[in-house]
């Protein structure tokens, strides 16, 4: 009688472990194609006028048609190339 009972105990378990891998790799195949490491969608990416590093146009400081990492550097840019009108 222990047997059985072992036997469905082991049976159970590795019923389960089947249901969990078949549930990992569903979740896996039904993620888009699109890297899933990236959790927000892309977002344009445009380089500071001042330091050409490349910052989403989200966290970008945009002013007179220039785009800017930080306020710092659109200062700065303005110092050394002052706005003609
Ligand atoms: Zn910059």
């Amino acid at each position: 009688m222990a047997m059985l009972i072992r036997f469905l105990l082991f049976a159970a378990i590795a019923w389960y472990g089947y249901r969990l891998v078949r549930k990992l790799l569903d979740k896996q195949a039904s993620l888009p194609p699109t890297s899933p490491t990236t959790e927000k969608s892309p977002e344009a990416m445009l380089a500071c006028a001042y330091c050409q590093v490349h910052i989403p146009v989200g966290e970008s400081t945009q002013s007179r048609g220039k785009v800017f990492c930080c306020e710092a550097h659109r200062d700065s840019y303005f110092r050394e190339n002052p706005p003609q009108d």
